[in-house]
């Protein structure tokens, strides 16, 4: 059994509203409850509207709340419909994700990407910056190479590693019940480790989640793939009992 700290990130996506305090709840109290057992971090990136009112009723040290995007602006300006990274990290937001691809298929380059981690950065937030290939650059063995290009291109190089995690996510993988071949799925994940690493020329070994498609029972063979560092769970996370037996299977 690992000893190594594991993330389990939920991604509510567009999903939920106040009644799902029940849901937050009941994952919040098997947080307590075994808040001694494994090193664990986990974390919910819930619609923006609900973070407050989360956070105030929670008050929770042993679950930590997250947004989902923001504007690339640094302050405040004219953006109709659009919230900054100050803006998340008032109502509560310790986690931000950046660069998923649903956000890239609406306009994200990695260039915004570039600037929203920038300000996500300058307030302190976590950021988990979502990577992966398309089914056809995937079929066109293009994966290593686009993975390079989305490091390269979205990131700086003085950028502090301390609060980057990386997770990646198979495009083809989100909300399809496919998941990757555990040898691909080992060499990519080490594939991001040692760009990463070499890039921003750090001595820490950047962290790595992967996302897409994880459920209760295809976590234990996640499970036996020890480089990887947590997982990042869309729609499993929208219910309390899919999430935390995720969590239960995966130190069984
Ligand atoms: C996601 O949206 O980040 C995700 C991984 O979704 P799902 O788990 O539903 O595939």
């Amino acid at each position: 059994m690992t000893n190594k700290l594991k993330y389990f990130i939920g991604n509510w996506k567009m999903f939920g509203d106040f009644g799902s305090f029940k849901i937050i709840s009941k994952i919040n109290q098997f947080c307590y409850k075994n808040r001694n057992v494994h090193k664990k971090k986990i974390v919910l990136c819930v619609p923006n509207i609900l973070i407050n009112f989360f956070n105030k009723k929670l008050k929770s040290k042993y679950l930590s709340l997250g947004a989902q995007n923001c504007h690339y602006h640094n302050s405040f300006g004219p953006f109709t419909g659009s919230v900054n990274a100050s803006m998340l990290k008032k109502v509560g937001s310790k986690y931000i994700i950046l660069g998923h691809s649903e956000n890239r298929l609406e306009g994200d380059t990695n260039q915004i990407i570039k600037k929203k981690i920038i300000s996500a950065l300058d307030q302190n937030l976590n950021i988990i910056f979502c990577i992966g290939e398309t089914h056809k650059e995937k079929i066109k063995k293009k994966t290593f190479s686009v993975l390079r290009k989305q490091i390269r291109n979205s990131l700086k190089k003085k950028f502090n590693i301390n609060k980057i995690i990386f997770a990646y996510e198979p495009v083809w993988s989100i909300g399809t019940n496919k998941i990757p071949k555990k040898n691909e799925l080992i060499n990519t994940i080490k594939f991001i480790k040692r760009e990463s690493k070499k890039y921003l020329s750090t001595k820490k070994m950047p962290k790595v989640l992967y996302g897409g498609s994880v459920n209760q029972k295809n976590i234990r063979l996640f499970s036996t793939i020890s480089d990887i560092d947590g997982f990042l769970i869309g729609g499993a996370s929208q219910s309390s009992k899919k999430f935390i037996d995720i969590i239960k299977n995966y130190y069984k």
